[in-house]
């Protein structure tokens, strides 16, 4: 067995697998062509890019998106998400800590609460926040003028966002699932600088199970690199990812076994529905933003699950692939 791609595990597993500048950005190619343009408008008139709404499922590239923009424009990016800022005053103190042409990413902006969200609507229109200093009658009002900045709002829906919020991002965009070659691209890329050794075989079957999602793909690559590990095989071909991504219960189709399980429930507990969200949620013992946001949107694309007015039903491709 060769050792060497191995030996140092423990720092590959820190290696950040975030792509650092557009051109290595695999796919979501609209969105890139658009953003290069408006970054290039915005730097030419000193000016900093207008701010950008990101929405789509998780680990398609949001944080990423938001990095590479900093990047670009020189500035730094500071990171923070809706549920945490939970007064004015959190808000205030990361937005007056914004220097000239830095990128602020507000994760999950839609979970904000709303007396901080109306705050941010004149530090997005003009560029000032307004802070209440002291209490009762002696309580001041005080406006300052803040640096100009970028805010990189993501959401897993825009529909969850309010209108007013909604309006005041100059650029909404909206990322989509990766396709095929574009997943195999990932994953050889990413299996690089993880140092796996992965054939085209390997790596097509990986992206064919990772759900069009790159952060799946990630984790898909550590645990069957895990697995390569312990199993002492040093280079990743089709059956040894086969029989890894079979240990870890992902199927031919991506599905795991929460998937599975929540297709399963629909199918055989509600007879293929419909059946409420919230009915659903209780069955399967989970939230139901994360089966909305998490799992719905692949399986809906696939063709696996259909969203009628009167609830959540399974499809015919359903019914053939869990009775197989
Ligand atoms: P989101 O913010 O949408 O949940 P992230 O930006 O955190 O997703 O992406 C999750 C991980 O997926 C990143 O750490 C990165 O390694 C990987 N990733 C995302 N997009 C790409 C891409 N286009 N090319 C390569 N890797 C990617």
């Amino acid at each position: 067995m060769k050792e060497e791609w191995f030996s140092s595990s423990q720092n590959d597993v820190e290696v950040s697998l975030r792509p650092q500048s557009f051109d290595e950005f695999i796919g979501q190619k609209k969105i890139l062509k658009n953003l290069r343009i408006f970054i290039h408008a915005a730097s030419q008139r000193n000016e900093p890019l207008d701010h950008l709404l990101l929405y789509g499922p998780p680990g398609l590239g949001k944080t990423t998106i938001a990095h590479i923009i900093a990047h670009e424009m020189g500035g730094t990016l500071k990171t923070t998400s809706g549920p945490v800022m939970e007064k004015k005053a959190d808000l205030a103190a990361i937005m007056t800590s914004l220097n000239p042409g830095d990128v602020l990413f507000i994760d999950e902006i839609h979970r904000m609460n709303r007396a901080v969200e109306e705050c941010l609507y004149p530090a997005l229109e003009d560029n000032v926040i307004d802070i209440i200093l002291g209490e009762g009658p002696h309580a001041n009002n005080i406006r300052l003028q803040l640096n100009p900045f970028t805010l990189v709002g993501a959401t897993t829906r825009a529909g969850l966002l309010t209108t007013p919020l909604r309006e005041r991002f100059g650029i909404v965009s909206r990322l989509e699932f990766y396709n095929m070659d574009e997943m195999v691209q990932i994953i050889h890329r990413n299996a690089g600088l993880l140092r796996i050794q992965v054939t085209k075989k390997a790596a097509e079957e990986l992206a064919k199970r990772s759900r069009g999602t790159p952060r799946i793909a990630n984790t898909l690559l550590k645990r069957v690199r895990d697995i390569a590990q312990v199993k002492k095989v040093s280079l990743l071909d089709h059956k040894v990812a086969c029989e890894a991504l079979g240990q870890l219960d992902i199927d031919e189709y991506g599905l795991d076994h929460m998937t599975k399980t929540l297709l399963r429930i629909i199918l055989e507990k509600f007879e293929g529905g419909p059946v409420g969200l919230s009915t659903l949620a209780i069955a399967l013992g989970e939230e139901a933003d994360t089966i909305e946001d998490v799992y719905e949107p692949y399986l809906i694309k696939q063709g696996f699950l259909k969203r009628t007015p009167r609830g959540r039903m399974t499809t015919l491709k359903t019914v053939r692939i869990l009775q197989k």
